[in-house]
Formats: structure tokens, sequence, C-alpha cells
């Protein structure tokens, strides 16, 4: 093996569904691979089922089995991205550039054997580093792994993203470039808000906070484990050669030229529930949401207020995601009974809308301004959620696109980058 060869930079290139929709998609994104390689890359691609191959196995099984097994649904996912990843594979070879394509039970990545939530524990990179090695661009399918039983595992919906960034990790790769059908990220929601802007640079935990917060451009545990190891991430078009967005680790830059408010973000698939007429003792909060938890259903917002109706008595109201609303208040039924007390209301008709940025932490007042311009709009506020980096509100979810307009404009996020003071 040469020495130049170890020296050339590796790139984990991940494509998301809509980028390898169709076959002259695919063809496309297969141009831009051998591209990225002729330019003296060495290449390992990471690929997410075509289009909505994976809705449309879930809604067939459903057709099959209304409670399809966790196991038996992780095998079926997961041939979405072993078709995508054969085929890509062959359309690099087509054009004759050297491929080969890998699924779970080749890749190395273990992970636990939480089915459809499984998260990574481990990754053999070998058999990947001696393909590249030998010139290959290795093509992996994404979201899906292998469990200690070996087991086909898969990551959670948008998993693709962290198999590209584990793999990125485990390689040691100079940069992971996520390639979808957007040109980046932007202030808000284009299609909501025709003025939002591309972002050039925007750091982890910015990016963390708003793919949590609804904006679905990324995973968010990818996020995590680019920010834990320092991999940049450029997210980018698959249908231009444009630069899209880079997602970075905090730089020392003077405060003054951070935005205080980086982006808007709405997630709409919120639901509520209220826990009403609890006891008012201690271990009341622990039972409740440990029971959601060891169902791994995640809380986000909690508030506890005293009982309207009874002295003594609490209400505790929380967001979960409106998928698991009917799992998680299934799972309350028992905890109550067991509390000998107390009964739930839910509401699926609620969204998350929250503002985000780094330069918040050295500003006051930004979430007096959002409050303010959401009170203009007559929007009202359900619940309140900050963090030192975003401030996030429950709200109706039939005012969502309207308050995110309204924040966008607010904060100023269309305008242009001002200039440099003398330009
Ligand atoms: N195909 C899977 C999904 O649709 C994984 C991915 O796209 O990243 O969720
Ligand atoms: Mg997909």
């Amino acid at each position: 093996m040469s020495g130049d060869r170890e020296h050339r930079p590796l790139v984990v290139m991940k494509f998301g569904g809509s980028s390898v929709a169709n076959p002259d998609r695919m063809k496309n994104v297969a141009r831009r691979i051998i591209d990225k390689k002729r330019e003296g890359n060495r290449c390992v691609v990471v690929v997410s089922a075509m289009g909505d191959t994976t809705d449309d196995l879930i809604d067939l099984s459903k057709k099959i089995n209304a409670d399809p097994p966790d196991r038996e649904m992780d095998l079926l996912m997961s041939a979405g991205e072993q078709i995508s990843s054969a085929l890509l594979a062959m359309a690099i070879q087509a054009e004759g550039e050297k491929a080969a394509a890998f699924f779970a039970p080749q890749l190395g990545i273990r992970t636990d054997s939480v089915h459809t939530k499984a998260r990574i524990v481990e990754i053999d990179g070998t058999r990947l580093q001696k393909e590249i090695t030998n010139g290959n661009i290795a093509v992996c399918a994404g979201f899906q792994g292998l469990d200690a039983s070996n087991d086909i595992t898969t990551l959670g919906r948008g998993g693709s993203d962290t198999t590209a960034v584990a793999l990125a990790v485990a390689l040691k790769a100079d940069v992971c470039e996520v390639y979808t059908d957007v040109d980046g990220i932007y202030t808000a929601d284009p299609r909501v808000v025709p003025e939002a802007r591309k972002i050039e640079r925007i750091y982890f935990d910015e990016m963390l906070e708003l793919a949590s917060l609804g904006a679905k451009v990324m995973m968010n545990r990818s996020i995590e484990f680019a920010k834990k190891y320092n991999i940049p991430l450029h997210v980018r078009s698959s249908l231009n050669g444009n630069a899209g967005s880079w997602i970075i680790e905090e730089e020392e830059t003077p405060m003054m030229e951070r935005p205080i408010v980086r982006a808007v973000a709405a997630d709409k698939d919120q639901a509520r529930i209220t826990a009403i007429d609890l006891p008012d003792v201690p271990g009341v909060a622990a039972k409740l949401f440990g029971g959601l938890a060891e169902s791994n259903i995640n809380v986000d917002m909690i508030v506890q207020s005293s009982s309207e109706h009874e002295i003594g008595k609490n209400d505790i109201a929380f967001t979960v995601a409106s998928t698991d609303l009917k799992r998680a208040v299934e799972r309350l039924k028992p905890v109550l009974k067991d509390l000998s007390g107390g009964s739930i209301v839910f509401s699926d008709d609620v969204a998350k809308v929250s503002i985000v940025g780094v330069g918040m932490r050295s500003h006051a007042g930004v979430a007096a301004k959002m409050f303010k311009s959401l009170a203009a709009a007559g929007v009202n506020i359900e619940m309140i959620s900050t963090s030192e980096i975003k401030v996030s509100c429950i709200i109706s979810r039939s005012k969502a696109d309207e308050a995110v307009r309204r924040l966008h404009a607010a904060f100023e996020l269309g305008r242009q980058a001002p200039v440099a003071a003398g330009a």
C-alpha cells in the first residue's frame, strides 16, 4: 500500500431517501460520488431507502398485523436500505468505477437490542477499511445494525444519518457530507417562510436543539455523535454543487458578531398529556415518568401546578411525540391506578415553536420579545420551556405556521448578514 493512498482524505457521503428516490436520481448520485473519488478522496457512502420505501413497508406491515413485533419490523424496514445500497453500487459500477455494497451483517455495526430504536455500541471498521484501501467505493446500507444475537436492528427513523456519522468516527473520516434535497439548513422552513435564508455555519449545540425541535434536516443522535468526536458535518444538496451549511464546533468569535437567534423551528408532531388531581406526595412524578421511560417514551416539557379542583392535589402536564401518545396513555393507566388517584386528559392538537441561538446566552429579553410577538399575533402560549440557547412554546397546532413567520420577522432572520463597518 502506498503512503499516498493513505493520505487521501476520507469522506463519508450520506444520501437521503429523496436523493435516490428513482433511477435517474440514483445515477446522478453515482456521478457525484465518482467525481468525489476522482478529485482524490477515499469514499464511504451511506444511503437511505429510496423515497418513501420505509413508510410503504410500515404501511404494508399494518395491513398484515395491526401490532407487528419490533424484531420483524426491523428485518422488514432494513430491506429498504439493502435495496438502495445494492442499486447505488450498481449505478457506480455502470459508470466504470469500483464499488461494493454492504448491509448490516457485513458492516461491523453492533447495536443494543432495542428494536426500532437501537443504539450503536461498537463499530468494527476492518472490512470497510480494507475495501477503501483496495480502491473500492464502499456503499453502506444506513439505518441498520446487528445486536449481540445477530438479529437485525434499526436505529430509529432517520437513522441513516447516525450510521454515517458513526462510520465517520470509526474510520476517522475528515468530513461527513450529508446530501439531501435542500440546499442546507435554513433560518426557518422555506416552505413556511419564503424569506428564510440558508445558514452558512451553525454550531453543534444549535443544530442539536433545532433537530430536536422539529427541523427535520438531520437526526439528533447523529449530531450528538458528531459533536462528541468533533466531526464537521456539511449538509448540502444532492441536486447541485452549491456549498451547503457547515455544522461545526463553537468558535471563539466575539459575541457581538453572533446572531442572537439563529433559526426558528416548529414541531407539529407533538401531543400534550395532563395528569389531573394527582396526590401531592413524594414519588408521584418518579412513578409517572419512570413508567414512560421504561417504555422508551421520551417526555419533553413538563409543568406541574396545583390542582384547580382539589387542595393538596397536583396536575402534571407534559408533551410527547404524537406517535407515542397512544402508548403513553396506555402506559399511564396502571400507574394512576397504583397512585390511587388522578385521571388523564390529552390533546393531539398542539405544536412546539422555538427560537434557537447561542447568542441568547449573553442577551436579556429574548424570551420576552418572543412572547410579545406571539401575543401580537393572537397566539396563546400553553407551555414554555427554555434552555441556555433556546426558548420553546407549546401553542395550538393551527397557529404554528403563522407563529413561525412572525418570529422569523421579529428577529430579522431574513435580513442579509450585516456588512462589516466601513464597507
Ligand atoms: N429509511 C429510514 C427512514 O426513512 C432511515 C433514513 O431514512 O435515514 O427513517
Ligand atoms: Mg427515509
